[in-house]
Order: C-alpha cells, then sequence, then structure tokens
C-alpha cells in the first residue's frame, strides 16, 4: 500500500496523537449544516448550553491530561465569533491556562476574523479547526448559510496568524467520489498543507436532514485516509468522527493506511465515541505510542515565561 510507505517515510508510524474534543457550547446554532445535530433549524432532541465555565473546562483538560491526551480541543457552536466579545474573551483565558498546562490547544468556533485569530494566537492557541466539509462543488447540497469561500477566508486568517490549521471534511454525506477527491485537492493546494486533516465518517442523527444517509464502509474511509496520507505527506491524518462504529482491526487497518492521529473521550462534540479505557488497550494491542506534545521553540519559551512569572 503505497500511503503506508509514505506514513514510514514521513513520520514516526508507531506514535499516534491523542486529542480530546470538548463541546464548550452546544447546540442553537444558526447554520444550517445538513449532518450537525447542533443546528437550532433541526428537531434532534439535543438540549443547548451555554459556554461552560473556566472551573468545568479545566476540569475536563485536566482529566483529558491524565487519560494522555496531549492536544486539547475547544468546540463551540456558533456561526462566528463576532459580537461575542465577552465569550470570546473567556475562551483566550481557556486557552491561555490549558497551554500553561502544558497541553496543544485547539479551537473550533466558527468563522473568524484576522484580529481574533490574532488575539487566539497570542493566548497560545497551537491549532485552529475550521473543516471544508466537502467539494466546493457538493457544498451547496451540505450548508447554504455560509459559502465555501467564506470557509478558505477563515483558513486564510488562521494560517496568516501564525497558528496551526486543523481542517478536513466528512465523507457519507452523498458525496461522489469526485467529491472526494475534489476535498482532498482543495486542501492539498492550500498555500501550506493544513497541519491536521480530519477524516470524519458521517454519524447520521436522526432529525437531522441526513438522518437516513447509509453508513460509511470501512473501505472507504481507508481509501480517503491513504489518499488525505499520500497527497499531504506531513499531516497529521486523524481518524475522526465514526470511528465508534469500526472494530480495533478496522481502525488498525486506518493507521496502517496513514491515520496518525484519533480524538479520545467519551463523546466527540455531541455523538459518542471510543472510551479512554478500550482505547488505552488498543494502543497495547497494536502496539501504538502516544504521540509526545509539541510546540515550536518561540511557543515553549512563551509557556516557560507564563510558567515562571505565574504564581
Ligand atoms: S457544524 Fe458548526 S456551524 Fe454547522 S450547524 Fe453545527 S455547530 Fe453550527
Amino acid at each position: 500500500m503505497e500511503s503506508a510507505q509514505v506514513h514510514r517515510y514521513a513520520h514516526n508510524f508507531r506514535e499516534v496523537q491523542q486529542c480530546t474534543l470538548l463541546s464548550i457550547k452546544t447546540g442553537g446554532c444558526s447554520e444550517d449544516c445538513s449532518y450537525c445535530p447542533q443546528s437550532s433549524r433541526y428537531h434532534t432532541g439535543l438540549k443547548p448550553h451555554k459556554l461552560m465555565t473556566k472551573d468545568a473546562v479545566m476540569q475536563a483538560a485536566k482529566q483529558a491530561k491524565e487519560a494522555g491526551s496531549t492536544r486539547f480541543c475547544m468546540g463551540a457552536a456558533w456561526r462566528d465569533t463576532v459580537g461575542r466579545k465577552t465569550n470570546f474573551n473567556q475562551i483566550l483565558e481557556y486557552v491561555k491556562e490549558i497551554r500553561d498546562m502544558g497541553m496543544e490547544v485547539c479551537c473550533t468556533l466558527g468563522m473568524l476574523e484576522k484580529q481574533q485569530a490574532l488575539e487566539l494566537k497570542k493566548a497560545g492557541l497551537t491549532a485552529y479547526n475550521h473543516n471544508l466539509d466537502t467539494s466546493k462543488e457538493y457544498y451547496p447540497n451540505i450548508i447554504t448559510t455560509r459559502t465555501y469561500d467564506e470557509r478558505l477566508e477563515t483558513l486564510q486568517h488562521v494560517r496568516e496568524a501564525g497558528i496551526n490549521v486543523c481542517s478536513g471534511g466528512i465523507i457519507g454525506l452523498g458525496e461522489a467520489v469526485e467529491d472526494r477527491v475534489g476535498l482532498l485537492h482543495t486542501l492539498a493546494t492550500l498555500p501550506t498543507h493544513p497541519e491536521s486533516v480530519p477524516i470524519n465518517a458521517l454519524v447520521a442523527v436522526k432529525g437531522t436532514p441526513l438522518q437516513d444517509q447509509k453508513p460509511v464502509e470501512i473501505w472507504e474511509m481507508i481509501r480517503m485516509i491513504a489518499t488525505a496520507r499520500i497527497v499531504m505527506p506531513k499531516s497529521m491524518v486523524r481518524l475522526s468522527a465514526g470511528r465508534v462504529r469500526f472494530s480495533m482491526p478496522e481502525q488498525a487497518l486506518c493507521f496502517l493506511a496513514g491515520a496518525n492521529s484519533i480524538f479520545t473521550g467519551e463523546k466527540l462534540l455531541t455523538t459518542p465515541n471510543n472510551d479512554y479505557d478500550a482505547d488505552q488497550v488498543m494502543f497495547k494491542i497494536l502496539g501504538l505510542i502516544p504521540k509526545a506534545p509539541s510546540f515550536t521553540e518561540e511557543e515553549a519559551e512563551n509557556c516557560d515565561e507564563a510558567v515562571s512569572t505565574s504564581g
């Protein structure tokens, strides 16, 4: 398998990054993403929650760190953060504190303006997630409330602020194989390859327009991961939503094909995920090693300064 060769050439193939994704503000989103139970337009029975308090977020980050996670990602169901100054400032504080715990920090908060990206960078953000979801051509079938170009613009703001770009997509939305190629082509021809590329298999949630989509087969997932690995050799390719449906041998094939990152923790925003203990058993059986966090020298210095001046 060509992707396995590329993977071994560009990475330590045993190393797998463990990220934890926490929904810090859930539901009530004004967007119409057809796959998403957090959109206020669909009746999925999801209970909306306001922004979580600092104590609750720190507690979750601590627990994730203790369970071996090295990257903590906070997700908020917003179209964007414009006009949410108080909440945004709170999130900047969360970012700083989690970074000071020695974890990589990622956020996914919707569309970002240039200034907000700069502020997140200053707070110590490692990466910002904003998925392209699918190809530019298929995109209008899935979302109508924001354009593909607006998504690309957010990625530009993130990149220009010096934050790592995390961007990938979802398969199983009813797209053609060409759309999967189109998505990977767009990602691979950005000015620089995204640092991380989450590959999600749709989790069809009752009440969303995509509730009746048939589940993605493991071979489709493997093919998508393998192609992402070949066209973006150095990126972290993350086996993301839908992993809970795959057996350990199936996940092993995904790692072999080039996946080197997973989300750990019982929930992936609002849908179920594999639990920590099951993942630790899988790491042991497959001989996988947790990837240590990595920071640029500048980031490490900032963190040392923050630690030595705190308290
Ligand atoms: S994917 Fe994000 S932007 Fe779209 S409806 Fe869900 S929370 Fe809102």
